[in-house]
């Protein structure tokens, strides 16, 4: 997460032609980076096949972010070329993960972005939860690309949390100090765990606008996902969901920055959620009617699709819960074993918890609820395995082995 020093030279000639506008909202940001324009390209100096799953969770990890809560937008995450502009991502592994300035500092220039997606040099504790880490590294060190300081370089932070200080400092105050901010070394989860605090969110929006909801598809977000992906067709409706709470998150976003990022609760979020559950099943029949006529799918089909796509249990991943709270604690490398058990749990939980209310909190007992919990057991295993892949390549942990160590880690009576 270092920014490279160098850039605190060319902050100080700007500090003196620049006013520097005090304005007690969000974040800290550097305002001679902040971009010109709301579009900004992104390209992979080296992508391959080995870094493909990371390259990927990077992108998501930034479109439920910074994308998801402005007006911006990353576009392009091609290969670069020589003459590529934008941000211009190095994925090296043996090198701690930076930015080489502040936002548009960074327009063009290469290796402009360092990430690493194996954490074997670096920070190795991540090892053990890949897929949280790569993406909340990622959140932070665009904070940097779009021109956001470290949080505890703020005169205004804590003594002790100032001590922490690193990398060129901004020059506006988009807020009063904030503890929960990603960009923020102080902050008492890593990070913020990858989530904007509400601060950070407000300070984006402030620099880069709110976004425009009237412009954005869940369907057509979907679709770009799935044609970057390697998915199985099913999966589209899985993708159609997810893709249906981002353009929620971004209509919340405008009116209630609480909200964001939690599922809808009020009877007006409700309405909201619904609203664009039938905009995007509109969206869909449209498409069917021109590419089947008559034959299209009818429209309460494309909903029930949809909505069963949303009670996948595929939707919340054990291991990303298991990862979170491994993170955040003092825990024993082994004790993850037990975490990945106790986050199937509350995957199982969630998945009954509409159908059958009653039977959240205790063990499966009925066949169809063992048969759920299996296969929640299956998905994570397959989960694992992916980052096992990823981060051992033929050595890999085989999936026979991998379920036995959850069951070995799970109280005896499941
Ligand atoms: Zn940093």
């Amino acid at each position: 997460m270092k920014l490279k020093i160098f850039v605190v030279a060319i902050n100080i000639l700007f500090y003196s032609s620049i006013s520097i506008a005090v304005d007690k909202n969000e974040i800290y940001g550097f305002f001679p980076s902040k971009w010109p324009s709301n579009t900004i390209p992104v390209c992979w100096e080296n992508p391959s096949n080995a870094n493909a799953e990371g390259r990927k969770l990077t992108r998501e990890a930034i479109q439920e972010t910074w994308e998801s809560h402005s007006n911006l937008e990353f576009i392009d995450w091609s290969t670069c070329h020589n003459r590529s502009m934008g941000i211009r991502i190095l994925i090296d592994d043996d090198d701690g993960p930076h930015t080489k300035g502040l936002g548009s500092q960074l327009d063009g220039r290469k290796d402009g972005m360092v990430l690493n997606f194996t954490f074997n040099s670096w920070n190795r504790t991540c090892r053990k939860s890949l897929y949280f880490c790569i993406k909340v590294v990622a959140v932070h060190e665009f904070g940097h690309a779009l021109g956001f300081a470290h949080e505890q370089n703020r005169p205004d932070a804590p003594r002790e949390c100032q001590k922490e200080r690193q990398g060129g400092d901004g020059d506006v105050y988009l807020s009063e100090y904030d503890p929960d901010s990603v960009m923020n070394y102080c902050n008492p989860e890593w990070s913020g765990g990858g989530t904007l605090s509400r601060k950070d969110i407000e300070g984006l929006q402030k620099w880069y606008g709110k976004p425009n909801v009237d412009m954005i598809s869940a369907k057509e977000i979907a679709d770009k996902k799935f044609n970057q992906g390697n998915y199985s067709s099913s999966y589209w409706w899985t993708l159609v969901c997810e893709s249906i709470d981002i353009v929620y998150d971004k209509n919340i976003g405008v009116t209630q920055l609480k909200a964001n990022d939690k599922p809808a609760k009020t009877q007006s979020q409700k309405n909201i959620w619904l609203k664009i559950l039938a905009d995007t099943v509109d969206d869909i029949y449209k498409d069917e009617r021109i590419r089947k006529g008559n034959h299209a799918m009818p429209k309460n089909r494309i909903k029930r699709n949809i909505l069963k796509a949303c009670s996948n249990p595929k939707m919340i991943s054990a291991i990303n819960i298991a990862d979170k709270k491994f993170n955040q604690g003092n825990y024993s490398s082994s004790y993850w074993w037990t975490l990945v058990c106790d986050a199937l749990d509350t995957v199982y939980d969630k998945k009954i918890e509409t159908e059958q209310p009653k039977a959240v909190g205790k063990p499966a007992k009925t066949q169809s609820q063992k048969n759920i919990w299996l296969k929640i057991l299956a998905d994570t295993v397959d989960d694992i395995y992916k980052d096992e892949k990823i981060k051992r390549g033929n050595r890999a942990m085989p999936k026979g082995k991998i379920k036995r160590n959850i069951l070995k880690a799970c109280p005896k009576n499941k």
